[in-house]
C-alpha cells in the first residue's frame, strides 16, 4: 500500500452547521441528542457530526464533508459503507418480506456459517451484543445453580445490569451499582477485577469459587482502547473456573469475525464454554449471537427450561446482511484488514514519534489503539494515564482533515476492507498536524 501523502479535503471548518442545527433539533427529543452516548463527542467537545451517507471507505456528513471512516460503526463494516454484494442482499431480502416471526432459512445459512468458523456447536441469533451476554449469563447461572460472575474492570459487554458493575474500581469493591437503576442485588453478584492478572483471579476463586457460575471477558480487550490479553491470561480462566466447576464465556462480539475467520479463536483457541457474537455478523444491521457445546444450549427454551426469544431474532434482512458480509471474509479480506491496520497504525505512530508525542500503539490482531501515554498499558488503572486532552487535540486536527476517528480515547480504532490506497493517503497527508496539535495539547509534559 502506497503512503505517499496526497492532499485529502479540508481542513474543514471548526463549526459544522448542518450537524449543529441537527444536534439541536436532536436535544430536544432524545436524550443528549444520541441513541449511545459516546456518539455525543463528550469525550473530545465539539458538535458530534451527523451523517447522510457512506460509500466504501468515507463518510459523508449533513454539511457535505467526507471522511476516512475509522471507526466502521464501531466494527460491523468490514467491507466498509454500502458494499455493493451486501446492498444487494439487503435489497433482495427486505422486497421478500421484513420479517415472519417464523424460521427462515436464511438463519440456518447463517448459523451454519458461524458453527463453521468457530467452536460453537449450537448457537441462538439474537438482536444485539447486550442481548447475547445477557442470555449467556442467563445459561451460565442455570447450568451451574451458582449467582455470581467474575469481569474484568474496563472490559464492557454490553448494558446488562449485572455487567455495568464496573464504572470504578473503589466503587466496584464495595459492590456499588456502576450505573444508578442497577440494583445493589444485581450489582453484588459481580466480582470485578483488575484485566491481565490471574492471581486476582485465582484468589477470587480461592475465597468464593463455589458460587461463581462464570468468569466473562472480552476475548481481547478492546472497550478501554485496546489491549491484547498477556500470553496465558485467556487460558488461565478457563483453567481455574474449570477447577472450581465455573464456566468460561468468551465475548467475540467485537473480535468475532474481525481479527481472523474464526475470531479471536483463530489466532488464540481458548477452551471456554460459551460465546458471544456481534457486529460483522450482522453486516451492519442488529444482529448478534451466543454459542457453545449442545449440551449447554440445548438448555434453552424450547429444548430446556432457560428462557429466551425476540420478536425480531434472526431478522432476513439483518441476516442477509450478515451472510453476504461473511461470505466476503475471505482469506485475501484478512489480509487486506491486516495491512490496513499496520499500515494507518504505523503512520500514526510515526507522526506522533515526530512531534515528540508518548504514547504506545497497542494492538490484538488487526485491532489497535493509539494509548497518548508514556506508560505501558496492560489494563484499564494503565489505560487511565493516557493524556485525554490531547487524544481530542489529535481527534480534532484529523477531523478538519477528513479522518473520523474514534470519538473517545477509550475506544479501538476500526479498518475496512474498502480502505484503498487513496483514503491511506489521506490519512498519511492528515497525521503530521494532528500530531503536532496533539504535542501543543501538552501531550509531552
Ligand atoms: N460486548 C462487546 C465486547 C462489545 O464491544 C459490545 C459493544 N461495543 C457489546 C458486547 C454490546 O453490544 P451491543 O452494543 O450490540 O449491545
Amino acid at each position: 500500500m502506497s503512503t505517499l501523502p496526497t492532499a485529502g479535503p479540508g481542513p474543514y471548518p471548526a463549526d459544522a452547521p448542518a450537524s449543529a442545527d441537527l444536534f439541536d433539533r436532536a436535544r430536544a427529543v432524545i436524550p443528549g441528542g444520541v441513541n449511545s452516548p459516546v456518539r455525543a463527542f463528550q469525550a473530545v467537545g465539539g458538535t458530534p457530526r451527523f451523517m447522510a451517507s457512506g460509500q466504501g471507505p468515507y463518510l459523508f456528513d449533513a454539511d457535505g464533508r467526507r471522511y476516512v471512516d475509522l471507526v466502521c460503526s464501531w466494527g460491523p463494516l468490514l467491507h466498509g459503507h454500502a458494499h455493493p454484494e451486501v446492498v444487494a442482499a439487503v435489497q433482495a431480502a427486505a422486497a421478500r418480506g421484513t420479517s415472519f416471526g417464523a424460521p427462515t432459512a436464511a438463519e440456518v445459512e447463517l448459523a451454519d456459517e458461524i458453527v463453521a468458523r468457530t467452536p460453537v456447536q449450537r448457537v441462538r441469533l439474537v438482536s444485539s451484543g447486550t442481548e447475547a451476554t445477557m442470555t449467556a449469563v442467563r445459561l451460565a447461572r442455570a447450568a451451574t445453580g451458582r449467582a455470581k460472575l467474575v469481569k474484568f474492570a474496563g472490559c464492557y459487554h454490553g448494558h446488562v445490569d449485572a455487567l455495568l458493575a464496573a464504572a470504578g474500581s473503589g466503587v466496584a469493591t464495595l459492590g456499588l451499582p456502576g450505573s444508578p437503576g442497577v440494583t445493589s442485588a444485581a450489582a453484588g453478584q459481580t466480582i470485578v477485577l483488575p484485566y491481565n492478572d490471574p492471581a486476582a483471579v485465582q484468589a477470587a476463586f480461592a475465597a468464593e469459587g463455589d458460587q461463581i457460575a462464570a468468569v466473562i471477558t472480552e476475548a481481547a480487550a478492546g472497550n478501554m482502547g485496546v489491549i491484547a490479553p498477556r500470553d496465558g491470561f485467556n487460558a488461565a480462566l478457563a483453567r481455574i473456573a474449570h477447577a472450581h466447576g465455573a464456566l468460561l464465556i468468551v465475548d467475540e462480539v467485537l473480535t468475532g469475525f474481525r481479527v481472523s475467520s474464526a475470531g479471536w479463536h483463530g489466532l488464540e483457541p481458548v477452551d471456554a464454554d460459551l460465546w458471544t457474537f456481534g457486529k460483522v455478523m450482522g453486516g451492519g444491521l442488529p444482529a448478534a449471537a451466543f454459542g457453545g457445546r449442545a449440551d449447554l444450549l440445548d438448555q434453552l427454551a424450547p429444548t430446556g427450561p432457560v428462557y429466551q426469544a425476540g420478536t425480531l431474532a434472526g431478522n432476513p434482512l439483518a441476516c442477509a446482511a450478515g451472510l453476504a458480509t461473511l461470505r466476503l471474509a475471505d482469506a485475501d479480506a484478512y489480509r487486506r484488514l491486516d495491512d490496513a491496520a499496520a499500515t494507518v497504525s504505523k503512520l500514526t505512530t510515526e507522526a506522533l514519534s515526530a512531534a515528540g508525542v508518548p504514547h504506545r500503539l497497542s494492538t490484538a490482531g488487526n485491532l489497535f489503539s493509539v494509548f497518548f501515554t508514556g506508560s505501558d498499558v496492560s489494563d484499564y488503572a494503565t489505560a487511565q494515564t493516557q493524556h485525554t486532552a490531547a487524544y481530542a487535540a489529535f481527534f480534532h486536527a484529523m477531523l478538519a482533515r477528513g479522518v473520523y476517528l474514534p470519538p473517545s480515547a477509550y475506544e479501538a480504532w476500526f479498518v475496512s476492507t474498502a480502505l484503498d490506497d487513496t483514503a491511506v493517503a489521506q490519512v498519511a497527508a492528515a497525521t503530521p498536524a494532528a500530531a503536532r496539535a496533539a504535542a501543543a495539547a501538552g501531550a509531552g509534559s
